[in-house]
């Protein structure tokens, strides 16, 4: 291990990142466990509960995913859900353990008015209830980001999904840029970041390692790293892709965990298909963050996820135990902060 892995750094180069993923994948495994738990002593796994608080019918042609109308993905469009069925499912995610709620709203970006007020009262009513809430509505301006702040949001949700070069051709109707933007504006409210990728989408290893970069050389590190597998939506133009080989997830998971060491990596979607013991050697490789259900899905029923029961289950079974809620200011490391302008928080991408 060189001396430089596995410390906070934001000056990646590509061939540094590719030399770390590329190496035997059991050697990668002992330095990522290693790094691990030196950063994260203590036995625990975050569980989050993901509520899809606006359902189908958006504007976008993510490639991926089964909420997009430009797809027949046999998901209907449905209006944003009531406050007080939100709060609900909360309070009962709480009761299993839960310390996150992320709402996911299937919009290409928030817009002002009663339906964002509806958003900040959900906000309002479930950080009340001493949980974390994180949301993911899209593109944002400035203003929503203040008033989201406002209201106490602990994370938003934004993610790069995968490479620079490879974005096209997933995605059309937005931007690289785009994304980088409404995430330099989140970096200028005291709300945490969470923004991760996808494997699986038929990107090569190449576009992985400039993902992990990119990611890498934002500064702070987001907080939370989400590792999807995709979840092959049968309608939309990826359903056909090969699954990912565990093996492949275990590189990218154990890379993102020696280079953020500080962040929490989640597996998020595709984890229903691992087996317990493949999910342990994620864990291993520095996951530290899931998603749970009691409908067996995350944001939609395209997409599979474990129960609370399972969950439960198998946490016990590895001797951890599901996180307390933290604060902002808890998770908020001050010195890892220059406070960079808007346009240099723009400019951050990958260092050829
Ligand atoms: N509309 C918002 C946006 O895209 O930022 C939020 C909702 S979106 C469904 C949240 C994230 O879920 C996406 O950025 C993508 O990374 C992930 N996702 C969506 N569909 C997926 C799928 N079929 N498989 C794996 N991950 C998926
Ligand atoms: Fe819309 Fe988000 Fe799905 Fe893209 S990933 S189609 S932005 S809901």
């Amino acid at each position: 291990m060189t001396n430089q892995v596995g410390t906070c750094r934001w000056d990646w180069q590509i061939a540094e990142v590719q030399a770390i993923y590329a190496q035997p994948l059991l050697d990668l495994l002992h330095q990522a466990a290693t790094v691990h738990r030196q950063y994260h002593p203590q036995p625990e796994i975050q569980v989050c509960k993901l509520v899809s608080i606006k359902t189908g019918g958006c504007p976008e042609d993510c490639g991926y995913c089964a909420q997009s109308a430009h797809y027949d993905t046999g998901i209907a469009p449905q209006p944003l859900m009531p406050v007080a069925e939100v709060v609900a499912i909360a309070q009962r995610a709480k009761a299993q353990g839960v310390s996150r709620v992320c709402l996911g709203a299937a919009w290409r970006e928030a817009r002002p008015g009663k339906q964002f007020d509806q958003v900040l009262d959900m906000i309002r009513q479930i950080t009340a209830l001493g949980l974390e809430v994180c949301c993911t509505l899209g593109m944002l301006t400035p203003e929503q980001a203040q008033r989201l702040s406002e209201a106490g949001l602990y994370a938003y949700n934004h993610n790069l999904d995968t490479s620079r070069r490879y974005y096209p051709q997933v995605i059309t109707t937005r931007s690289y840029d785009d994304r980088l933007n409404t995430l330099a504006q989140v970096r200028q409210t005291p709300i945490t970041l969470c923004c991760g990728g996808i494997l699986g989408l038929g990107e090569s290893h190449r576009d992985r390692v400039e993902l992990l970069t990119t990611l890498a050389n934002l500064r702070p590190h987001p907080e939370s790293v989400p590792i999807n597998l995709l979840s092959r939506v049968p309608g939309t133009p990826l359903a056909e892709q090969a699954p990912v080989p565990i093996w492949e997830a275990l590189r990218v998971i154990a890379t993102a965990r020696l280079l953020m060491p500080k962040s929490d990596i989640r597996l998020a979607a595709g984890r229903a298909q691992l087996s317990p013991s493949e999910q342990a050697l994620c864990f291993l490789a520095g996951v530290n963050s899931i998603f749970s259900s009691d409908d067996g899905q995350m944001l939609t029923r395209t997409t599979p996820c474990p129960s609370y029961q399972q969950d439960q289950a198998l946490l016990a079974q590895l001797g951890l135990t599901p996180r307390p809620p933290r604060s902002r200011g808890q998770t908020l490391t001050p010195g890892d902060r220059p406070s960079p302008s808007l346009e240099q928080l723009q400019r951050i991408d990958i260092n050829e």
